[in-house]
């Protein structure tokens, strides 16, 4: 099966393409988004100007933090109900798209904080825009929303079909003014993305095409763009490759290399997509014996080796270990094997076997 029931716009000046789609979806949005994106972007000067045109008015609600946390998405709430908005539009990188899918939820069925992660509970929720400014979570094409619970050190995301954005514009130029290693961290978490779509047992053909021309065309362009940041055509590529992973872990989730990641983000403050690509290697040496057909399948259909493809990883510049206490590995190991991405590993993975992922990052043993 495969299942995204939104509706996508993917081009330059994107936004002028969706003013009929955006004339029905309310009368009075809230704009959800964090302290620079929407602004560096251009997106929210674009918006403004577009929805004074359309006659829609809005309030802004910039207080969306990286890692957005339950408070977050109360205020959202609040402010929402507060000035009867229904509709929202959500300006930003993964961070102010998965808060908005919250609040929308939250706001449509009274969620109090402790019951943001309670799908029972979830009966409707309010039209959302969504509007990438980086290239990597996919979360524009996704049912999932990703929350950390500050108080109890915790990360973990929740998925149901009414979190899915109605619409989401994508305009490869709004993520021209994402610093250096956003774009990076951003590309790898496309990356994991698309990786797992290999990886999770929910894995279906129909995605193949996704994953493959996905992480062809950032094995192409990411080199370029780290160069040339202002090489639009390969940031549009960017944005091709993490609208694909978005589009694939919407079918099969993602696995141990997300329940890695959270964690680490947490404890470290490791940004989302370094956090997952740091085992990434490691990941797939682990997960190899299970699939190799599939992944020999994908080298393939990339032109490359195993061997050339990890070469290819290994180049990009960014950090493959990192310095773990003991106190870390004995307090984590429980808290991955609990995520409910470990049911979608292509084998059972034991703790045994998490302790020795995290021993191979490590660089202090
Ligand atoms: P992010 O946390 O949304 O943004 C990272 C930083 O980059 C923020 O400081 C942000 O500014 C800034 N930024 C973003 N776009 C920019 C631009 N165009 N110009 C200048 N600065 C820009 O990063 P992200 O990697 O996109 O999202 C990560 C979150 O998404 C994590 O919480 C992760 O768990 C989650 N996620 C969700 C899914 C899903 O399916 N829902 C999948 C994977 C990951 P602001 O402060 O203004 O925001
Ligand atoms: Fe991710």
């Amino acid at each position: 099966m495969f299942y995204c029931p939104v509706k996508i716009i993917f081009a330059h000046q994107a936004l002028q393409k969706a003013k009929s789609e955006l004339q029905h979806l309310g009368k009075k949005a809230l704009i959800v988004t964090g302290k620079t994106s929407a602004k560096a972007s251009g997106a929210l000067q674009d918006f403004q100007k577009l929805l004074a045109e359309l006659d829609i008015a809005y309030v802004i609600f910039d207080g969306i933090s990286e890692n957005p946390s339950l408070e977050g998405v109360i205020k959202g709430k609040e402010l929402l109900l507060h000035n009867s908005c229904d509709f929202i539009i959500a300006i930003g990188g993964g961070s102010p798209i998965d808060a908005a899918k919250a609040i929308s939820l939250a706001a449509a069925n009274d969620l109090q904080k402790n019951e943001l992660y309670d799908t029972q509970r979830f009966k409707k929720s309010f039209p959302l825009v969504a509007v990438p400014t980086t290239s990597g979570t996919g979360s524009e094409a996704t049912q999932y929303s990703v929350l950390t619970d500050y108080q109890n050190r915790k990360k973990a995301g929740f998925g149901h079909p009414l979190a899915f954005p109605k619409l989401a514009i994508l305009d490869p130029a709004y993520t021209l003014s994402s610093p250096f290693s956003v774009t990076l961290n951003t590309a790898l978490d496309a990356l994991s993305h698309l990786l797992e779509g290999i990886y999770s047992n929910q894995r279906t053909p129909l995605v193949l095409p996704l994953i493959y021309k996905g992480i062809a065309n950032l094995m192409e362009f990411l080199p370029v763009i780290l160069n040339e940041p202002d090489n639009l055509l390969a940031r549009e590529k960017l944005m091709q490759a993490s609208l694909y992973g978005g589009m694939v872990i919407a079918q099969g989730s993602t696995t141990l290399q997300h329940s890695i990641g959270y964690p680490l983000t947490t404890e470290y403050g490791v940004p989302h997509g370094l956090a997952n690509a740091i085992a990434m290697e490691p990941v797939m040496e682990l997960y190899y014996p299970a699939i190799s057909s599939e992944l020999e399948s994908l080298f393939g259909a990339l032109n490359t080796t195993r061997k050339d493809f990890l070469a290819w990883l290994n180049s990009l510049p960014f950090t493959k270990t990192l310095e773990l206490s003991d106190k870390f590995i004995v307090d984590a190991i429980p808290q991955i094997m609990a995520s409910r991405n470990m049911a979608l590993n292509p084998i059972p993975v034991s703790e045994y076997q998490v302790r020795l992922l995290l021993e191979k990052v490590r660089t202090n043993k």
